[in-house]
């Protein structure tokens, strides 16, 4: 969960991702692609060698020790995300590794919810729980709910739905949607499908996709009106 006094990284920032399975490697190719400088590490060779030409570096280290921590020079990042799982004790010696260096964004991503208490309790900035959010996010889509729904809090989330036939052809100011159903339209789609932000005089077309944020049930309740 994220914590709101962990300063937020600038747009182009040095990130260390340790541990380059399935989910490390994903993220880390996401960083180098939105333009970030990433040091990739993991104590398999072949992960590392693998994935030597795609990040701007990758190095082979364990680093539950501090030594080594200190070698790669993890004061300097600023962020670290352990994309380390299955193995809980070099999870959670990682992570305190890091808080205790001083870097200003830890991201840990937990496999169970015990092992995600215990990653909150060191102090870690941001525990993921990368399948359980998943999961939860394709079920609102396998529910035929909405076609996309992401959690921005505990009660909060955005979700993309389509604008209801009883909606066609007004606009937002006088369908009063805020007021009535307790949610934001954030963003519609024209018929070219690209989304734009939305104002109080867009006019919305049924069938048309919309971004909508909101409190859980009141999202819920009005997607399904769609
Ligand atoms: P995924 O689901 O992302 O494939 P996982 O949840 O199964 O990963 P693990 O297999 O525990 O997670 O770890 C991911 C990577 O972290 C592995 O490639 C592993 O070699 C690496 N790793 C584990 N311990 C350490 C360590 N002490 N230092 C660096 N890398 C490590």
């Amino acid at each position: 969960m994220a914590r709101d006094k962990a300063k937020r990284r600038s747009l182009h920032s040095n990130v260390i991702v340790i541990g380059l399975g399935r989910f490390g490697t994903s993220l880390a190719r996401e960083l180098m692609a939105t333009g970030h400088e990433v040091l990739g590490v993991d104590t398999d060779e072949r992960l590392v060698q693998q994935l030597s030409h795609e990040l701007t570096h990758t190095v082979k280290a364990d680093t539950t020790d501090e030594a080594t921590l200190k070698e790669l020079g993890i004061q300097e990042f600023d962020a670290a995300v352990v994309a380390i799982g299955a193995d809980l004790e070099a999870s959670i010696l990682t992570t305190s590794l890091l808080l205790q260096a001083g870097v200003p964004n830890v991201w840990a991503k937990a496999n169970s919810k015990s092992h995600g208490k215990i990653l909150e309790q060191l102090g870690c900035h941001h525990v993921i729980f990368p399948e359980n959010e998943m999961g939860k996010r394709v079920a609102h889509m396998v529910s035929g709910q909405t076609l996309d729904y992401v959690p921005i809090d505990n009660d909060f989330v955005m979700a993309k739905s389509e604008v209801p036939q009883s909606f066609d052809g007004k606009n937002l100011a006088e369908l009063k949607i805020r007021s009535t159903y307790g949610v934001t339209v954030v963003a519609v789609t024209k018929g070219d499908g690209k989304y734009t932000p939305a104002f109080p005089e867009t006019v919305l077309k049924a069938g048309n996709q919309i971004v909508v944020a909101g409190q859980v049930d009141p999202l819920n309740e009005f997607c399904s009106l769609a």
